[in-house]
């Protein structure tokens, strides 16, 4: 079978497969291949808008053990705290080499870096809403993508464009040797063999029918990482945005409520004073999505199905709107036909971002947890970015905490992987079967003639999980998603696809995503079935508290073959690196 390939065979110290934000910062300073999917400046970090969080202080004073407490508190206590302390440490020297790489942010009349409030970032430990996110205008990911690339291409890294990852390259002791990529322009196959391969292939917000993410987020580590035997983690947290444009799910980034936007019902209230009455509309993004869906659900919804929520500019003006929104402005004239300088916008929560992903130390190191060792590393494999389970977002994440954790974390991966690999040392011979296996599971999909086309299991899963998983759940309607999503998985085996050719092939492309979205779909499914609790971004409404007796564990979904689901746990880090800061322990979440 595999003769009907042309196979090239490439040799790296370290191969990263992604080149967003983490990616591109883990590539930068090795001697690295990049692979990517699209070119690299059109990753989803490029949407990025309100900012990245760092206790500059540059507005008010402010401190990084603060933001350590407010991501701690964010992620209701299911993250782990050595990593958050990590990150909200690193944030000032990271925020500081991105402006010395030429990120152009926004500047104070003073010239320093401008930062602006956001959802949850509070000073003095939970007191009053702080400006603490870092930002170019309302294009932040836009302006770090390009700065990044452009130092990545100073750096001489090397990139394959439009290069598909297909699967990881295993030895027979589970050590990563690599990856299998199908190269789209040529239709040749690739073998990249590195001592270090690291995931960076971002979240899977296409497993949801409306999300804020591009087409490209479909979850390809996580389904590389699964088929390897590595468990997803914590995939029941799914973040919903508050401000997805009414209709077509663009963001609004939360800088709008940052600037003093504000939502309204429809009989005008503001009423988020009642459910954070300290930071209101700057609540974390789980209270105040909930907030809008009991606001819709006990029919104060605005328009003529009393389906969504208004969201107000208008009050800021226009100097404001064009100075520091001047993309949201433009977004919501497209995307709802709306003057923000006039009205309203109409908004509605919508799937944004996944705290769960492949799980990691601090180092970006793979975990491949047994009962006795949960913090056991993988050899030869990493994950950073959205698609990894540090885990600093636990719960819930807070607003610019990715373009952080992607910064920190990309960084923290190189450092790690330039301290494991000796430049030069002669790789142990690649595991063919591994790669041939791969490529055989490639070469049944390229033929596979089934009942079921691509895009209708795929639209039939995105319907489950826009129904089964979403702001509000029940034991129900878990129960039922469950059976759901497993009858999904159950058609990839019939799955019908009519192009054949090796060449720019969309319809084989769609279907390696799928086989991707699918195993992201089962995890975030049982996971959340199982979770008898109400935790961040998992609302039980027949489990409404958080338990921390039972229920403060990550949870590891480890998908099989025949896509069965073995859910099992590992503790959550209760200690922090140093002696600078101590464990923050749970209390109640009130904003
Ligand atoms: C609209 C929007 C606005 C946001 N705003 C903010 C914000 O203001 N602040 C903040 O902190 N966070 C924000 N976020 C979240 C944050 O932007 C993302 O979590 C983050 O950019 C993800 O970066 P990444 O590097 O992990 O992945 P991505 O940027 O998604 O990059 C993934 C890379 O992997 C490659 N890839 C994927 N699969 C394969 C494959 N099979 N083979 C080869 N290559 C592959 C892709 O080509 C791409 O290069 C926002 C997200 C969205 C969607």
């Amino acid at each position: 079978m595999t003769k009907a390939y042309e196979i090239v065979d490439h040799k790296y110290d370290v191969i990263v497969v992604g080149a967003g934000g983490a990616g591109l910062r883990a590539t930068l300073g090795m001697a690295a291949a990049g692979l990517t999917k699209v070119f690299p400046t059109r990753s989803h970090t490029v949407a990025a808008q309100g900012g990245i969080g760092a206790s500059l202080g540059n507005m008010a004073e402010d401190n990084w053990i603060w933001h350590m407490y407010d991501t701690v508190k964010g992620a209701d206590w299911l993250g782990d705290q050595d990593a958050i302390e990590y990150m909200c440490r690193e944030a000032v020297p990271a925020v500081y080499e991105l402006e010395h790489y030429g990120v152009p942010f926004s500047r104070t009349d003073d010239g320093r870096i401008y930062q602006r409030p956001f959802g949850g970032h509070m000073s003095n430990f939970g007191e009053k809403p702080v400006q603490r996110a870092c930002a170019a205008a309302d294009r932040t990911g836009h302006a770090i993508l390009h700065t990044l690339y452009q130092q990545s291409l100073k750096h001489d890294a090397e990139f394959f464009v439009e290069y598909i990852a297909i699967d990881l390259i295993m030895a027979d002791d589970g050590t990563c040797q690599g990856v299998l990529a199908w190269n789209l322009d040529d239709g040749k196959m690739h073998r990249f063999q590195g001592a270090i391969t690291v995931l960076a292939t971002g979240g899977y917000g296409r497993a949801y029918f409306s999300c804020t993410s591009a087409h490209t987020c479909t979850g390809d580590g996580n389904g590389m990482a699964a088929r390897a035997g590595i468990p997803l983690q914590d995939h029941e947290f799914v973040q919903f945005h508050p401000t997805g444009i009414y209709g077509s799910g663009c963001l609004i980034t939360e800088g709008a409520r940052g600037e003093g936007g504000y939502l309204t019902n429809s009989k005008g209230e503001r009423f988020m004073e009642r459910y954070a009455p300290t930071a209101k509309d700057l609540a974390s993004r789980d209270v105040v999505s909930r907030a809008m869906t009991v606001e819709i659900r006990e029919g104060r919804g605005v328009g003529d199905d009393n389906d969504h929520i208004h969201l107000h500019l208008e009050h800021l003006g226009a100097e404001v709107l064009n100075q520091r929104l001047p993309g949201i402005t433009e977004t919501a004239r497209i995307f709802s036909g709306i003057d923000a300088t006039k009205e309203p916008i109409p908004v509605l929560p919508t799937v944004h971002y996944n705290m769960g992903g492949v799980p990691t130390n601090y180092r970006g190191e793979v975990l491949r947890p047994t009962e006795s060792e949960p913090d056991r590393v993988n050899p030869g494999l990493m994950a950073i970015g959205e698609c990894a389970c540090v885990s600093v977002h636990g719960a819930n994440r807070l607003g610019t905490n990715s373009l952080l954790d992607l910064v920190v974390f990309g960084r923290a991966a190189a450092i790690r992987a330039a301290e494991l690999v000796k430049p030069g040392q002669t790789p142990p011979p690649l595991n063919k079967a591994s790669a041939d296996a791969a490529l055989e599971r490639f070469d049944k999909l390229r033929n596979a003639s089934g009942a079921h086309s691509t895009a209708a299991i795929r639209g039939e899963l995105q319907r489950v999980m826009q129904n089964n998983a979403a702001v509000f759940r029940t034991s129900e309607v878990l129960k039922e998603g469950v059976d759901l999503v497993d009858g999904v998985a159950a058609k990839l085996k019939d799955i019908k696809v009519t192009d054949r050719s090796l060449i720019w092939n969309s319809d084989l492309v769609e279907t390696l995503e799928l086989t991707n979205l699918v195993p992201c779909a089962l995890a975030t499914m049982h996971s959340g079935e199982a979770r008898h609790e109400s935790r961040g971004a998992h609302e039980h409404e027949d489990h409404s508290e958080r338990d921390d007796v039972n229920w403060m564990k990550h949870s590891l979904a480890w998908i099989g073959a025949d896509n069965s689901v073995r859910l099992s746990y590992r503790p959550v880090h209760t200690y922090t690196l140093t002696d600078e800061v101590e464990y923050i322990v749970p209390k109640a979440r009130v904003y």
